[in-house]
């Protein structure tokens, strides 16, 4: 019972496609927007057709991107940290979570709108866009290679998803039926997520047609913008106002306008990201979604976290097309409260379980930590758009610290159980179970599986001068300069156990362009050579530029040494103070009970040593059986005998303390913890000076 015009919808997108080819061969700046000239965009060599050169996001025609985008398929992640992950995320993870998602009823509430489930609808009012997330999972592990089973399971549910789309355009599966009078009144956008769901479902439909060229889902998400929103929503007298509610409608538009070249889109998301003030609603509210009002009247990051980076994510997407600068001043005064206030040495975000939401400066809570992995993605999602803008490496820097330790600590070792939450302090006794299989708000599972999948996409950019290395793994980058020289870059390496990589440099023949090398921020210092001799003027925490005539097989090398580091925290995190943290390169260290000797088991009776001889006194070891293979961090470490249970509530500060015990502590890091049995975790330890 197909309700929309797929043929119509297939040939509009088709068309444009045929238009931008067309448009390449009159105005090469487009080249590279385009690939290789094939005279058509299709019926021709379809490793040419613009779909398969479109990155994670599509910014070869943004007038404000510095960066452009490489696409997933262009970089192969080898043997190394990454490729277990990412092979347990496709082997494992995408696999389970479809049964999950099909145990719970989320494809019978598409197949009970066509006669072809009797059972209830099920689930929250946003499942639909768990389906819509994975199959964006989906759409990205495709980019990576086929892999036949789960790409026909997904072409199969994409037809069973865009069957229920009404003729006005309208496809949501719980606004149906006895809702149906309901939609896109005030209160169902303020809490009903259509344009959430819609929003997911654009960004699931564009990876797919990334992977694959296939429309379908695309022309599905497509109408609902054109015959359904943009005729009766939108300013003016003559239409409804529109309130996201939960922010994601935004930046999917624009990437759905940087898919089909239709400047309408970015208009519509511009309307939203201002407000109607048609609506009103209390100021709490406003505080809590995050928008609603104009975009740059905020000054600072507050109420539901998730929704606050997605709205970030929505204006920097505005901005990279439109140069905006009101929005370029607010997002970079929210970006100053996210580094200096708000963000989580794992680069989680996100302080309060209460609203899921950020809490005042500073308040950043280790057990009460909410830090829910959507919240972390979407710090990476946003970061990776401000770098773009910019090219500056401290956005690739919260990237790098949210990938490694508060995105990878949400999903199980084993790719079956999650995180929703990911707090830096942990006792079993609270009766929390921290990973699960599932959770009926599913939001977080598929967005960790749509991370891995794009984590290819993360690694380049480029610009008209040459590239940008950001990412540091084993990988094989084969791609080409935006002049259209063919280019591979190979990494050979050990990060993040070790700083030191080597990279091939292989242009097609002897050109010349600039290599921009990122160097961690975290890093003492670097040192960089090519073809054995040292370049100077590598600094932390930026690029370093090297232009000049590279020849193939021209190789650099970069050193960053990787020594242990104690960190404090600025004195207002009033839970961090007399505490320290252990980072060793991008990755945050915690202690886990189980790896202590019984005498430090009690964390409450432990602290970590910390004076002028503590950076010496790291033991590092790699074991490579341990936690699929880490690097653990040995410590001395001070064991009090407070008696804790039995010491008076208060007692006199002035008296001689309880006398501490040596003994060694053990450091795991952070994105491995609760894969054993349930056990008591600190990020941030007690320092004791003894
Ligand atoms: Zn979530």
């Amino acid at each position: 019972m197909t309700t929309s015009n797929p043929v119509s919808r297939r040939k509009f997108i088709e068309a444009s496609t045929a238009a931008a080819a067309a448009a390449y061969v009159a105005n090469p700046a487009l080249a590279f927007a385009l690939g290789k000239p094939s005279g058509a965009a299709h019926g021709v060599d379809s490793s040419h057709l613009p779909w398969r050169d479109q990155g994670v996001l599509n910014l070869n025609n943004s007038p404000y991107a510095k960066l452009h985008s490489v696409p997933v398929r262009a970089v192969t992640i080898e043997e190394g940290f990454w490729s277990k992950r990412r092979k347990t995320n496709v082997d494992s993870s995408i696999p389970t979570m479809r049964d999950q998602l099909l145990e719970h009823g989320r494809m019978d509430n598409f197949r009970r709108l066509v006669g072809k489930s009797t059972e209830p609808q099920k689930g929250p009012v946003y499942s639909d866009s768990d389906i819509y997330k994975w199959m964006e999972a989906v759409g990205f592990a495709l980019q990576s290679g086929d892999l036949p089973a789960v790409h026909n399971q997904t072409a199969a549910m994409i037809k069973e998803v865009v069957a229920v789309q009404e003729p006005s355009g309208y496809i949501n599966t719980y606004y149906a039926q006895d809702r149906a009078e309901q939609r896109m009144l005030q209160k169902t956008q303020r809490d009903g997520h259509e344009l959430y769901c819609l929003g997911h479902m654009l960004q699931g439909a564009i990876a797919y047609y990334r992977a694959t060229g296939d429309t379908t889902l695309l022309d599905a998400g497509a109408k609902m913008v054109d015959d359904f929103l943009i005729p009766n929503y939108g300013p003016g007298p003559d239409k409804k106002p529109i309130v996201a509610g939960h922010p994601e409608i935004e930046m999917s538009l624009i990437e759905l306008y940087r898919t089909t070249g239709r400047k309408q889109y970015v208009d519509l998301a511009a309307y939203i990201l201002h407000g109607d003030d048609r609506f009103k609603f209390e100021p709490s509210r406003i505080v809590y979604m995050y928008c609603g009002i104009p975009f740059t009247t905020r000054t600072k990051l507050e109420g539901h976290a998730v929704r606050a980076m997605y709205a970030c994510c929505g204006a920097t997407d505005y901005y990279l097309e439109t140069g905006d600068q009101a929005y370029w001043k607010t997002l970079t005064t929210l970006w100053e409260d996210l580094s200096q206030r708000q963000m989580y040495i794992t680069g989680g975000v996100g302080a309060r379980s209460d609203g899921e939401s950020f809490g005042e400066a500073y308040e950043l809570p280790n057990s009460q930590a909410y830090g829910e992995s959507c919240a972390a993605i979407g710090n990476m999602m946003w970061n990776w758009r401000m770098l773009a803008a910019s090219g500056e490496s401290k956005y690739a820097d919260v990237i790098e610290r949210a990938l490694y330790n508060g995105i990878n600590s949400g999903m199980s070792l084993d790719g079956t159980t999650y995180c929703y939450r990911n707090p830096l302090a942990f006792n079993p006794d609270s009766g929390e179970q921290i990973r699960n299989p599932w959770y009926d708000t599913t939001c977080c599972p598929p967005n960790l599986e749509r991370t891995f999948a794009s984590l290819p996409g993360y690694f380049y950019s480029t610009n008209k001068d040459g590239l940008y290395v950001h990412l540091y793994d084993n990988s094989t980058l084969d791609w080409h300069l935006e002049n259209g020289t063919p280019l591979k870059v190979v990494q050979k390496t050990n990060y993040p156990w070790d700083g030191d990589v080597e990279m091939t440099v292989s242009p097609s023949e002897p050109a010349d362009f600039v290599m921009n090398l990122r160097i961690p921020g975290w890093a003492k210092s670097a040192k960089v050579a090519v073809n054995g001799k040292a370049v100077a003027g590598a600094k932390p925490g930026e690029y370093l530029t090297i232009k000049r005539r590279w020849s193939p097989g021209d190789t650099v090398t970069l050193a960053f040494p990787m020594a242990a580091e104690i960190v404090a925290s600025n004195p207002r995190v009033e839970e961090n103070l007399g505490r320290v943290a252990v980072q060793r390169g991008p990755i945050v260290y915690c202690m886990e009970g189980l790896d202590q000797n019984p005498a430090a088991a009690d964390f409450s009776e432990v602290a970590i040593v910390v004076n002028s001889k503590s950076l010496k006194a790291f033991e590092v070891e790699h074991k490579p059986a341990l936690l699929e293979g880490v690097t653990v961090l040995k410590h001395n470490g001070a064991v009090y005998d407070h008696g804790s249970d039995k010491a008076a509530l208060y007692a006199d500060a002035t008296a001689a303390g309880p006398k501490a015990r040596a003994e060694s502590l053990t450091l795991i890091p952070y994105y491995a913890w609760a894969n054993r049995k349930p056990t008591e975790m600190v990020v941030w330890i007690p320092s004791a000076r003894t």
